[in-house]
Formats: structure tokens, sequence, C-alpha cells
């Protein structure tokens, strides 16, 4: 009897066909009703799922008997609750690496456009407004040269402080739970406390995973901490941040402007976000482009494909049991 995939959420089109070839694969729709009561009926004797963006723990993970491996077509892996992965002996594969220099620039996509507000600019061009040269209210922050703050410097925390450094010869600063002395050497990267980092930073950049040290990381008194001028982008994961204090923070221009690729409840709908130009807000794509998911998609398949011919996945995020 074939193998049986779950495939909990919409994946590249040729590596589900790969997946059909190999194994009985059942691919969830919430056209279909409730996903999570989908998830609970399907897993049952299912002995690999594939996916993304879906929270599976105890709740809906309970029934499944023979459940051998998740594969997550991302990095991030803060759905899934691992201690329960853990003791029920069901490994957790993630896809590292290959979204680090796409995502980086994304966050620099974000900072550059924050900086000189450019959806806003972009919008006020195509409204037919530009009847004379910009106001002094349509000049944005110089990048070049100032200095960039990376909250977390990690895999692409230093892909964005490569580009920060090379690109833009901006002074760069990080903050971590550990120093990391060589990554921070190829940048002359200096260590802060997180309160001197967001003194000190023109630019502010989340680039942390969400654990429970990151979790509201930065709220109101973070923000009380930044200067007028300063930009502020979070690419990691919504969760990190108070947006509640963001939005405020926002409106009352504590700040000059945020760039925001993640949100704490996604997809964002009807947020008083919307309703300012100091903030751009994108739909969580920073690893969306064609060649980056394709290779995402790739390592998924194959974290999974090694789990089920009985290999040690490559990119496991728990415990090898
Ligand atoms: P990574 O290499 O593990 O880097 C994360 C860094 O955050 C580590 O260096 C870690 O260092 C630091 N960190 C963790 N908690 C911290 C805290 N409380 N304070 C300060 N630093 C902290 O991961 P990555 O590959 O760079 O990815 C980072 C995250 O970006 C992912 O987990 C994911 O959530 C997010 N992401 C988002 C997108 C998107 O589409 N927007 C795409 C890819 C990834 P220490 O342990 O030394 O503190």
């Amino acid at each position: 009897m074939n193998k049986k995939v779950v495939v909990f959420s919409q994946i590249d089109s040729e590596i589900q066909a790969r997946l059909e070839k190999q194994y009985q694969v059942v691919v969830l729709n919430p056209k279909n009703g409730d996903i999570n009561q989908q998830i609970r009926h399907e897993v049952v004797d299912a002995d690999a799922m594939i996916g993304a963006g879906r929270l599976l723990n105890e709740s809906n993970l309970a029934p499944a008997t023979k459940l051998k491996i998740i594969s997550t077509v991302s990095v991030g892996y803060d759905n899934y609750d691992v201690s329960y992965l853990n003791n029920s002996k069901i490994w957790l594969a993630n896809t590292p690496h290959v979204l680090t220099e796409t995502t980086a620039d994304l966050a620099f996509t974000l900072l550059m456009s924050a900086a000189r507000k450019v959806p806003s600019l972009d919008q006020w061009t195509k409204n037919g407004e530009w009847k004379r040269t910009v106001a002094v209210e349509q000049f944005g922050q110089e990048v070049f040269g100032k200095t960039l703050g990376i909250i977390g410097l990690g895999h692409i925390g230093a892909a964005i402080a490569r580009r920060g450094f090379h690109g833009f010869n901006m002074n760069i600063l990080y903050h971590n739970r550990r120093e990391k002395i060589e990554v921070a050497q190829q940048f002359n990267a200096q260590y802060r406390s997180l309160e001197n980092l967001l003194k000190q930073s023109d630019f502010v950049v989340v680039a942390v995973d969400l654990n429970s040290e990151s979790k509201a990381l930065i709220g109101v008194n973070e923000f009380a901490l930044m200067q007028k001028h300063a930009v502020f982008v979070n690419i990691a994961r919504g969760s990190v941040v108070d947006e509640n204090a963001l939005i405020e923070v926002l409106q009352n221009k504590q700040i000059f402007a945020a760039g925001l690729d993640v949100y704490q409840g996604e997809p964002l709908q009807d947020s008083p976000l919307f309703q300012l130009n100091n903030v751009v807000t994108l739909p969580h794509i920073g690893s969306a482009t064609i060649e980056t998911r394709k290779k995402m998609a790739e390592l998924a398949y194959q974290n999974l494909v090694d789990a089920l011919e009985d290999r040690t996945p490559r990119y496991l995020v728990n415990e090898n049991f």
C-alpha cells in the first residue's frame, strides 16, 4: 500500500505532481470546509504532511497514528508545536538558507520604500497630482551612509547587513541574545543592547525567529527609544512586535515610517494600518520569488522523501530520534 501524504496548503505544482506519482496524495482545501477538521480526518492514517502557514499541534494532530514527518515549506516553524512533535516522535523539517538572500532583498525593498515614500508617491503620481515639483512633506530619508540596526543577526540578518555595509556604506549595529563575533566582523558590525540599538539607529530591521524571548520584543517602551526620523522594518514575524503600539507610533508620527511584511494576524484585514501613508504593507512575501519558492518546494520535497525512505532529513528542526 502506497504511503499517504497530506498536502495542507498550496504547494508547487511540479512537486505535487511528483508526489502524486510516488505516493497516495490528499490535498486539503479550505473551500471544502473547516481545515482543522480536514486535518484531523486525513491525518489518521497519514505518513507525511507537507505545506506551510497552518497551525499544527495536538488539537489537530492527535488522531495521527503513524505520521513520520511534517515538511514545512518555510524556514520559520513557529506554527508548529515542536515539543508536542518531539513527544509524539514526529519529525519536523524546514527549508533554511535557500530563502535567505531573497528575504534580505525584501527587507531592503521595504527599507528603501518606506524611507523614500515610494508607495504613496507612486499613488500621488498616478492620481495626476504631480502638477508642480514635490514639496518638503514628500521628501524622504537618506539611506546611504546611515546607521542600520539589525535585531537578530542570523542568516537573513547577516544578508541584510551585507547589503547595508557593501551597497550603502552603512554603519551596522546589531542585537542578538549572544554576540556573533565572526559574522559581525565581516560588516564591522557593533554589538549593542536592544535599548542602545534602538536609540542609535536610523533604520531598525527585525530579523529574529519567533520564540518565547522574541515574542512582543518591540512594544511601547521600545518604540519610545527610536529617533523621530527612524524607519522601522519587520520581516520576521508579526508577533515579535506589539502591532497596536506600532500603529499608535505611526499615527502620532513618533517615527518617520515603517515597512512591514508580517503581522500579528494574517492575512491582514481591515487594519488601521491601511489608513496610514507612512507605512508600507506587504502581504508576507519575503521568500515569494519564482526561483526561491521553487528551491523551497524542492527542499521540502527532499526532506519528506528522505523521511519516508528511512533517511534522516537534511534540515530537521526537532531532535533526531
Ligand atoms: P536564524 O538564522 O535562526 O536567525 C535568527 C536570529 O535571531 C538568530 O541569530 C538569533 O540569535 C536571533 N534571535 C532570536 N531570538 C532573539 C531575541 N530575543 N533577541 C535578539 N535576537 C534573537 O533565522 P533566519 O533564517 O535568519 O530567519 C529568521 C526568521 O525570519 C525566521 O525564523 C522567520 O520567522 C523569518 N522569515 C520571514 C520571511 C518572510 O517571508 N517575511 C522569510 C524567511 C524568514 P540568538 O539565538 O543568538 O539570539
